[in-house]
């Protein structure tokens, strides 16, 4: 009898902890946000939302305008939306219990970290990590440049990109700090001022 509550209470554990989009155990539970009928429903995983409405993909090439929401509320969300916090928030009070499931795999392709919590996950995701987790920022998540807003891969705003555009270089003619992805022109100028002022000394027969 006993063993029989129990396991009534881990099967409907589980049901409150199922994706309504993929049927698994979610991966960073979330909650959809456009009415107070999806506070109650099923969670989703962060991933499959992200996915579903197409929030990785830049604004312009999104298929559609609008989407139903996924958990059967019966809202159309605008999926043109800059911000993800008009899809979904995060369900954190679910943390505990879905640690209990096992660890919180990385979804993201080429990443795949096994983190022993919900939270670390996040952490992994959104770049805010701390000294005592395992991993680091994921290369492969999504992500906004802190300095220009362009949105990309980690592993490409914090690489090509950051070095392109916002990394600078001091010229050794003139001081100036110049970005780097205009270092090469900036070195062409002064080629090209120095070849006027050395007709300038010639015209003035000071060569
Ligand atoms: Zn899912
Ligand atoms: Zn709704
Ligand atoms: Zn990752
Ligand atoms: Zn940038
Ligand atoms: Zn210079």
């Amino acid at each position: 009898m006993e063993n029989n509550n129990l396991n009534i209470s881990v099967d409907s554990f589980k049901e409150a902890l199922t994706c309504g989009i993929c049927q698994e155990i979610s991966t960073l539970p979330v909650h959809g946000v456009c009415c107070e009928n999806a506070k109650s429903m099923a969670p989703a995983c962060l991933s499959c939302v992200r996915a579903y409405y197409e929030l990785n993909r830049p604004i312009h090439v999104r298929s559609v305008y609008s989407k139903k929401s996924y958990n059967g509320c019966g809202c159309n969300l605008n999926i043109k939306n800059r911000r993800s916090e008009s899809y979904y928030c995060h369900t954190t009070q679910l943390d505990m219990v879905r640690n209990l499931f096992g660890p919180s795999i990385c979804p993201n392709e080429g990443c795949n970290v096994s983190c022993s919590t919900t939270a670390e996950l996040r952490r992994h995701l959104n770049g805010s990590t701390n000294p005592n987790d395992k991993f680091s920022a994921c290369i492969k998540a999504f992500t906004r440049c802190k300095y220009c807003g362009i949105y990309g891969k980690r592993e490409f705003i914090d690489g090509k990109h950051f070095e392109q555009n916002h990394s600078l270089i001091q010229c050794t003619v003139c001081w100036k700090h110049v970005m780097r992805g205009t270092a090469l022109e900036h070195y062409n100028n002064h080629r090209r001022e120095l070849c006027i002022f050395k007709d300038k000394i010639i015209a003035l027969g000071l060569k």
